[in-house]
């Protein structure tokens, strides 16, 4: 396993590994990997020859406001991390090789970033999709994967991906969850442990909304009802969102249907959490 950061020297050893016929698979990080991560690296080594794996966290797809200093960073912890988990290669660029002065050019994308976190987060979607359009060319993987994690991120990514040729396969992976439901996230770091307890409510609330889903239930306005009352009965919570939607589009739906997004972003404390499920 070996730790670059220029795009270079991505570029000469995918060039020799295509050389000698492998297949390559890419699995883009913001870093501080936890099992959710290693996932995803594993499935890639799988599936592929060789696995890349990129460490970055990308400054332009962080609000004016958010969490780019506090980000949790640690790529000793991140190299023990993908070399457990089979990935052969780390990408980990600085901010200036990945967007030289005068960087001016960006993928953006419309419809499935209007509504959840592209509506509370303007500039997100542009960032992720720019750095993730990048990161392809760089690497040119026969695959990308991607957790269900970040749901509209998926969707976003296989958009762009059809809108615009680029000649990947996109994998989507199951969420990764601690053993009491809550989903693994590197922003996990920032809760007490007091919030990390009230942060269950997350996966409560949709337990109980898949759980109507099951029993029958197809009106979307219903199993928002019933997520939110279970969200508002935790002191420490503050819902930002609880939306159903197309998992294609991303659009609103009254009745639950076909492949259905059930989304919700809430914070506990200052530390903003996402989860869903989706129902098909
Ligand atoms: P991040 O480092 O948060 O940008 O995440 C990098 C990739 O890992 C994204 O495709 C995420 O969806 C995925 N990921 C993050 N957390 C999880 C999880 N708990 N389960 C599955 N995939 C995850």
């Amino acid at each position: 396993m070996q730790l670059v950061k220029t795009i270079q020297e991505v570029r000469a050893q995918v060039a020799a590994w295509r050389r000698e016929g492998l297949t390559v698979g890419l699995v883009p990080t913001m870093g501080y990997l936890h099992e959710g991560h290693q996932s995803l690296i594993r499935r890639s080594a799988a599936e592929n020859d060789r696995t890349v794996v990129s460490v970055f966290v990308n400054p332009i797809q962080f609000g004016p406001n958010e969490d780019l200093e506090a980000y949790p960073r640690d790529i000793e912890r991140d190299k023990q991390a993908v070399s457990e988990a089979g990935g052969d290669l780390i990408f980990n660029p600085d901010p200036s090789e990945m967007y030289p002065q005068h960087f001016t050019s960006f993928i953006d994308t419309t419809e499935t970033t209007e509504l959840l976190c592209g509506a509370v987060r303007p500039v997100h979607f542009r960032g992720v999709c720019t750095v993730v359009g990048k990161l392809f060319n760089i690497v040119l993987p026969d695959r990308a994967y991607f957790g269900q994690k970040d749901a509209q991120q998926l969707a976003t990514i296989r958009r762009f991906v059809r809108d615009l040729d680029f000649p990947v396969q996109i994998v989507a992976c199951p969420i990764v969850r601690e053993a009491d439901g809550l989903a693994k996230s590197s922003r996990n770091t920032y809760l007490s442990a007091t919030e990390r307890q009230a942060a269950l409510v997350l996966s409560r609330s949709l337990r109980l909304g898949r759980e109507a889903i099951e029993q029958g239930e197809r009106s979307a306005a219903r199993v928002i009802d019933i997520i939110r009352t279970e969200l508002q009965r935790e002191p420490l919570a503050r819902i930002d969102y609880v939306e159903v939607v197309d998992f294609v589009n991303i659009q609103r739906v009254e009745r639950i249907e076909g492949e259905t997004l059930v989304a919700i972003a809430v914070y506990i404390g200052k530390t903003r959490l996402i989860d869903n499920f989706v129902w098909n």
